[in-house]
């Protein structure tokens, strides 16, 4: 499953941010997930507490804000909305557009 293995990854990074001899279980961890990152943020909140069983994150709340997919569209120059890659610019119908946001998927903190 790609979003459990994320989640593993989402734990990785978080715990390599802690000093190692930190003490404390992570009550927290908030992430950054883009519209065209591929990933279903459901199955990740799904998925979280399996991969964090048995570490200091067990406890831990993930909290996942959607970061909206936006693009420059280069046919007409205007920036749009895009939900997903297999999607054209809405204004103009093509696919020449340079993804801004959206694609991202990171961690912002964690208490
Ligand atoms: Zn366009």
């Amino acid at each position: 499953m790609h979003e459990l293995s994320l989640c593993v990854q989402i734990l990785n990074i978080v715990m390599a941010a802690l000093p190692e001899d930190h003490p404390e279980q992570i009550s927290i961890i908030r992430i950054a997930v883009g519209e065209l990152a591929g990933v279903d943020a459901d199955v990740l909140r799904y998925s979280f507490p399996i991969a964090a069983r048995q570490t200091r994150a067990e406890m831990a709340r993930l909290e996942i804000t959607i970061v909206t997919g936006m693009a420059e569209c280069l046919s007409c120059g205007q920036k749009v909305r895009i939900k997903s890659r297999s999607q054209a610019c809405p204004l103009c119908g093509t696919f020449n557009y340079v993804i801004l946001q959206g694609e991202e998927l990171r961690v912002r903190s964690a208490e």
